[in-house]
């Protein structure tokens, strides 16, 4: 009996001086939160970080360049309303990441970026380091917040206050400095385990102060001429029911922001969207939920906005009322709080917008949706945007369940007025900066988030950015369908040097390039179509078999216009008008 007795405290101290270090507390924080996936790209010093948390049954996606991991845990995040997770070398891996960091705090995604940095002492004496860089201060700007930790016994606040500064309040991309000597280092096991933490409520609700509901609801009653506004931020905010029932329940038109639509189906009886100009132009009280007045709106103001009117904004950031023009009614809160409080208010006595408002935004709209039939009915040789966009209408009507990725400049304005979306969360793409090359990032996490096929419909500038991600999609095997609508060039295909010199003008790629055969290189499926039933014909092909696909669809390199929508952005010089 003593000796069973001796083996089991000779066991109980053993127990008590197990270790664990930097490495395995990170993924341990990680995982008590509820945070499975990681997108990122190993090297020194966070291999081991990647390959341990992959030992931990975390799911670790390594692509082959850290902004397209970083787009990739911006947009999971905005999926899941949990923080997405890039992790990066140092310096230059890190700096890489930085630009996708900086992109979600801009769209209000949370995300961490998690990256290995130098030894501190030799970097704060700048004695030059492996990679030395002072990556905390360079990310401070362009985050919510950045934080670093330097002791193992921190590793448990540090990655509970990287999650709360993520999804709390607006959203938003966090830095955390993780220093190579930090993983390394190794402490008792148990200690480690009791100073993790487990976020509690990591994204409170915040309730709206009753009176900036009654004044919002007066002011929709004393509207003749109403709008309600959704944005991305509605979209994350996941109050699909409510937000159907308000506009429902108030009969007032409604206009999605991009990645808004299919928040209700874009199909919907009071969907504005094929009477864009006109609503936002004569609408005399108009409802934000989530959707802030930037050069996205035009700033709320100017010929866009038409007629006079008075704002009812909805958001969980009080400092972005007034930013743009005055707001009348601002409703400070989360999303869902604001909407149900509204919704509580309204009762079923108010009256609906009447017949002359309605009746004018349906005249618009049956007039433009007429038009838009007939452009889209064209059968143009070569196919052209329009022609190619008819047949992917038809296949998100038939599977509305996947995830649609869309950038471009042509390609993202003529498919988001085109492809109407049917769920929430669906539509994915270059959102407030308008950037190219979050593409193939977007896509893969799509995929990983919702283990649903992915459709992504990219311009061959676009899909430039992120390309070689083709890899990645083969090797983790994704239902990702790719189509890239290739004109040969940036906006268009046929510029000329001016010079008359060998060089190929600025904006053209080369000629008749085969995107397809990137895909193929990797195992995966390559067609090169030419016209819509051929395209039609792959992506259901696709769809069907869940394959690594990319589908270069050859556009009419004379199709396109400078700049997209976006020509009033873009100077020009008087030579080029
Ligand atoms: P869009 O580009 O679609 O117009 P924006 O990105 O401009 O949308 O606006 C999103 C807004 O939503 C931001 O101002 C953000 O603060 C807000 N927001 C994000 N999540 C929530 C939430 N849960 N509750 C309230 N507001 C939110």
């Amino acid at each position: 009996m003593a000796e069973v007795g001796n083996e089991l405290q000779r066991h109980a101290a053993e127990e008590q001086q197990a270790q664990t270090d930097g490495f395995h507390l990170v993924i341990d924080a990680l995982k008590l939160n509820g945070i499975e996936n990681i997108y990122g790209l190993p090297g020194i010093p966070v291999t081991d970080l990647a390959r341990l948390a992959q030992a931990n049954g975390m799911r670790v996606i390594s692509f082959r360049h850290e902004q397209n991991a970083g787009n990739a845990a911006a947009i999971a995040g905005f999926l899941t309303q949990k923080p997405g997770v890039c992790l990066t070398v140092s310096a230059p891996g890190f700096l890489n990441g930085l630009t996708a960091l900086a992109n979600a705090t801009t769209n209000c995604f949370p995300m961490i970026l998690i990256s290995g940095s130098s030894e501190r002492e030799i970097v704060d004496l700048q004695q030059g380091d492996y990679e030395e860089m002072d990556q905390l201060a360079i990310a401070r700007p362009h985050a919510k917040a950045a934080f670093r930790v330097l002791h193992a016994e921190d590793i448990g606040v540090g990655v509970a206050r990287a999650i709360r500064a993520a999804v709390s309040g607006r959203p938003g991309g966090v830095y955390l400095d993780l220093p190579a000597k930090l993983l390394a280092q190794s402490m008792e096991a148990e200690k480690g385990r009791k100073s993790l933490i487990k976020v509690v409520d990591p994204a409170p609700r915040q309730l709206p102060a009753p009176d900036s509901i009654d004044r919002a609801v007066e002011l929709l009653k004393g509207a003749k001429r109403p709008l309600i506004l959704l944005g991305k931020g509605a979209a994350y905010a996941r109050a699909d029911a409510d937000i159907r029932a308000l506009v429902e329940k108030t009969g007032i038109p409604y206009l999605p922001m991009s990645m808004a639509k299919g928040l209700i189906p874009d199909t919907h009886p009071q969907s504005a969207s094929a009477a864009r100009s006109y609503v936002l132009a004569e609408a005399d009280v108009v409802l934000l939920v989530g959707a802030r007045l930037n050069w996205l709106l035009s700033h709320g103001k100017g010929k866009t906005w038409g007629k006079p009117k008075q704002f009812i904004q909805i958001d969980i950031s009080p400092t972005e009322m007034d930013s743009n023009v005055a707001i009348a009614a601002p409703v400070v809160g989360d999303i869902g709080s604001c909407v149900s409080a509204l919704l509580g208010k309204i009762g079923n006595d108010f009256a609906k917008p009447g017949a002359e408002w309605i009746g004018a935004v349906d005249e618009r709209k049956e007039k433009n949706l007429a038009k838009m039939a007939e452009t889209l009915a064209k059968e143009t040789t070569p196919m052209n945007f329009h022609g190619a966009l008819r047949v992917l209408k038809d296949v998100v009507k038939a599977n509305p369940g996947i995830s649609f990725v869309n950038e471009g400049a042509n390609t993202l304005d003529y498919a988001r007025a085109v492809i109407d979306m049917y769920e929430p969360r669906k539509r994915l793409d270059v959102g407030t900066w308008g950037v190219m090359g979050v593409g193939m990032g977007y896509a893969v996490a799509a995929a990983v988030e919702t283990g649903k096929p992915v459709l992504a419909v990219c311009g061959d500038s676009a899909f430039g950015f992120s390309g070689m991600e083709v890899e990645t999609i083969c090797r983790y095997n994704l239902p990702v369908c790719v189509v890239v609508f290739n004109n040969n060039g940036v906006y268009k295909g046929i510029d000329k040097n001016p010079t008359g010199g060998a060089d190929p003008a600025v904006t053209m790629f080369v000629p008749g390039a085969r995107y397809d055969k990137m895909m193929e290189a990797f195992g995966g499926v390559g067609h090169n179509v030419t016209t819509p039933a051929a395209l039609e014909a792959a992506v259901n092909e696709a769809l069907r078999s869940g394959k690594p696909t990319l589908i270069n669809a050859v556009i009419d390199p004379a199709a396109g216009t400078e700049s997209g929508r976006l020509t009033n952005l873009n100077p020009q010089s008087s030579a080029s008008k």
